[in-house]
This record gives C-alpha cells, sequence and structure tokens, in this order.
C-alpha cells in the first residue's frame, strides 16, 4: 500500500545520517573524529542535573499543561525582557520538545498548501523539510560568501510574491556563523511588514557569540513586528541540554493557540522533569554557559587558522555558533588515492572512510561548495582532526 507522498519526499537529516555513520563506525573500533553534529560535548551543568532529579524524587512526573508549566513561561518571559527586550506574556509562549519542535509546530500552524516559505541558504537541514511536511513551498534566497553570508536586499525582494507566507531567520547562523546585523534584520523587517509575511526567528545559537558580534532580536526593531513574529529558542545548545528536549516559541496569540492545539494532540507537553531543569538552566547556570562560550571561542580560533592555512580551502570567519564552514571547491577537480572529489558529497564521503573525520557536506544546507565542521568537540579531537584534514588535502592531487 502506498505510504505518505508527503513524508515520503523529505530527506533524510544529513547531520543525523552522518553522526550515525561515525557512531557506527567507532563500534567497530575506528578511530573516528567526528565533527558532525552541533552538540556540545559539555555535560549537562550540575545545577541543572540536579532540578531533573529533585523533579523525579518529587513524583513531578505527570502529565504537565499542554504548553508548559507556568512556572517556566514565566522564566522564559523574563528572559526574552532581560536579554532580548522583548515584551512576552506567558500566555504568548508555547513550550515544546525541543526548538526542532517549537518550529515545527509554528510551520504547521502558519502554513497553507501551497503557501511560499523564504529560507535564506545556506541554511540548517531541518527547515526545507519541515515546510515541505506542512504542504508549503521552500523557496531558497541565496546567501552570498564574498558578502559574508549577510542578507541582500534585492536578493530577497525578488523572491517575494502574493503567496510568500512566512521567512526563517537563524542568527546566529547554522552552518555559516553569521551573525545578522540590525542592517540585515531592517532588511527582513521593512518587506515584511511592507508585503505582510510572518517571521520566524530561530535565536537557538544566541548565547553562542565571539568577538564583537552582537545578537539582536528581530522583533526589538519595531514594536509591529511583534504581531508578526515568532521567536524560538531552546536549552539544547545553551546548556549543553540536548537530550533533554525543551525548547519554546513566543509569539502573537493566535499563532500559539494554534500551537498549543497542534501540541495537545501530538506530544501532550513537553517532558515534566525536563521542564523544571530548563527552569534552572535559565535562572542558575548563566555561568557554566559563559564557560562554555569562552571554550568554543579557542576551538573556533584555532581550527579557522587552521582552515585558513590550507591551500585549496578558504574560510569565512564565524562571529557565532559553532561550525566552521569554508570553501572546499577547490579541491573539487582533484583526487585523493586516484578517487576523483567532484562535489562536497564525495569529499565528505572519502574524509570519513579514508582518513577517519565526519563531516557534513555542504550540499545538505544548499551549498554545495563548502563542508561544515562542526567544533562542539574537544580541542584534542580538533587538534586530531584538523591534522588529519591538513594531511588529506596535502595528499590531493
Ligand atoms: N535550529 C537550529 C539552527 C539548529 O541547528 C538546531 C539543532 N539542534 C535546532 C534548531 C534544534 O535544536 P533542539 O535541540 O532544541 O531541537
Ligand atoms: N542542529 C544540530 C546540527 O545541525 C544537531 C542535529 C540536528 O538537529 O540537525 O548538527
Amino acid at each position: 500500500m502506498e505510504l505518505s507522498r508527503r513524508i515520503g519526499s523529505l530527506q533524510d537529516s544529513a547531520t543525523f545520517v552522518v553522526s550515525d555513520k561515525a557512531r557506527a563506525l567507532k563500534a567497530k573500533g575506528i578511530d573516528v573524529v567526528s565533527f558532525s553534529a552541533g552538540e556540545p560535548d559539555f555535560d549537562t551543568p550540575d545545577v541543572i542535573k540536579e532540578a531533573g532529579i529533585k523533579a523525579i524524587k518529587e513524583g513531578f512526573t505527570k502529565y504537565t499543561t499542554s504548553s508548559g508549566i507556568i512556572e517556566l513561561r514565566k522564566v522564559i518571559a523574563d528572559k526574552l525582557k532581560k536579554d532580548n527586550q522583548l515584551d512576552y506574556d506567558p500566555s504568548e509562549i508555547v513550550v515544546s520538545c525541543g526548538a526542532k519542535h517549537s518550529i515545527f509546530n509554528v510551520i504547521q500552524s502558519v502554513c497553507n498548501e501551497g503557501d511560499e516559505v523564504l529560507i535564506p541558504s545556506p541554511c540548517w537541514v531541518s527547515y526545507t523539510e519541515m515546510v515541505k511536511a506542512a504542504a508549503a513551498k521552500p523557496v531558497i534566497v541565496r546567501a552570498l560568501e564574498n558578502e559574508g553570508f549577510h542578507l541582500n536586499y534585492d536578493i530577497l525582494k525578488k523572491h517575494i510574491n502574493s503567496k510568500t507566507k512566512l521567512i526563517i531567520l537563524n542568527s546566529p547562523n547554522n552552518p555559516t556563523g553569521v551573525v545578522y546585523t540590525q542592517k540585515d534584520l531592517e532588511i527582513v523587517a521593512r518587506l515584511a511588514l511592507e508585503k505582510e509575511f510572518f517571521i520566524l526567528s530561530d535565536e537557538i545559537y544566541e548565547k553562542m557569540i565571539y568577538g564583537d558580534a552582537k545578537h539582536i532580536s528581530i522583533v526589538s526593531l519595531d514594536k509591529r513586528l511583534k504581531d508578526i513574529s515568532i521567536v524560538v529558542n531552546g536549552v539544547s545548545k545553551a546548556y549543553s541540554m540536548t537530550g533533554w528536549r525543551i525548547g519554546y516559541a513566543a509569539g502573537p496569540k493566535p499563532v500559539m493557540d494554534a500551537i498549543s492545539r497542534l501540541q495537545t494532540h501530538t506530544t501532550s507537553n513537553p517532558v515534566s522533569i525536563s521542564q523544571k531543569a530548563a527552569i534552572a538552566a535559565i535562572t542558575l547556570a548563566a555561568d557554566d554557559c559563559r564557560k562554555m562560550v569562552q571554550e568554543f571561542q579557542k576551538r573556533r580560533d584555532y581550527m579557522i587558522a587552521k582552515l585558513c592555512a590550507i591551500e585549496n580551502v578558504k574560510c569565512v570567519k564565524p562571529e557565532g555558533a559553532f561550525y566552521a564552514f569554508p570553501d572546499v571547491s577547490g579541491l573539487f577537480n582533484k583526487k585523493f588515492n586516484g578517487k576523483p572529489i567532484g562535489n562536497s558529497n564525495k569529499l565528505a564521503e572519502l574524509l570519513i572512510d579514508e582518513a577517519h573525520i565526519a563531516l557534513v557536506p555542504g550540499s545538505a544546507f544548499l551549498a554545495d561548495n563548502f563542508i561544515r565542521f562542526a567544533y562542539a568537540t574537544s580541542m584534542e579531537n580538533i587538534i586530531k582532526g584538523m591534522e588529519r584534514f591538513e594531511r588529506f588535502c596535502a595528499e590531493t592531487k
């Protein structure tokens, strides 16, 4: 019997495919250095774990309000005010099972069949597939490497028409590391207000920011934006809590009500124990987060210096998130051990099979000239992995 054509049209998540392959090789005893998934290698801070343990011991292990316990939504509202200068009532916030789930819920709640969704690319692997899962159409808006992947008004405007329903912004960006400036955000704000479409601002890497770059939430630019914008964030990256699965969305009441309704019929509620842990993360773990970010910055500096020194590899310096996204197209007309490289998929395949380093090919982010290194792994692994990458590049002919 035929299965759903809509779900059948979705690609596998390349980040998961590569991580799973690296894990499988490691299980066979092969020493693979994995730069694949964007998952902090740090342990979840103790103060957060303790809040989770306390929740279990106190029997906080039942269904909760579908949109998340009020205590957590109040803490999120305070965070949005303090960090982002945004005014949200807890009734305008819905907690879900990870930011990925929040984004899925927003897209499901906003889009109708045939609606167009603008996605600046290079872009994270899941946006296009989530849009397709809602029977809407992803419209890719290319950001240019020679403009540091910042937004370009003329290019963006060209893609807008009467079917445009939503734009998905991600700053700091996965995979490029670009942090949108006020100017970038003003381009989007102006067009969204003028042409009337929603903005989904994925701010999951907000805390991973380096040097002089500053995170600005687009909604803080103009009061009118609150009616057409949804801010998504979560605790996975900032507090090393990827497995706890807590993310949230803040936005106009009708959108939040739709998400809540959808959630009552799907996951019921985010995990009760994780909600208590998320309160501890947001209120008590700022120092832990800061220490992790300092460590990411050291790793970034080391990795970028190494990448920039390799012939045929070019790399824009990332200002945020924890990815390096070098242009490796200079290797495509070469061969390794007689095997042609050709494109980012083949390069990633050769790198894992021959050099034992796992990377996600740029094609997964709709940018075939690139390859993604996640530096959310130990310095020891980074040193070892970069040596392997340098050796691989030196041996290409
Ligand atoms: N947005 C982006 C850009 C991401 O890279 C990720 C990766 N996990 C997410 C959202 C989802 O995060 P979470 O683990 O909270 O679902
Ligand atoms: N977001 C991370 C990444 O891009 C984790 C995996 C995923 O959610 O896709 O690697």
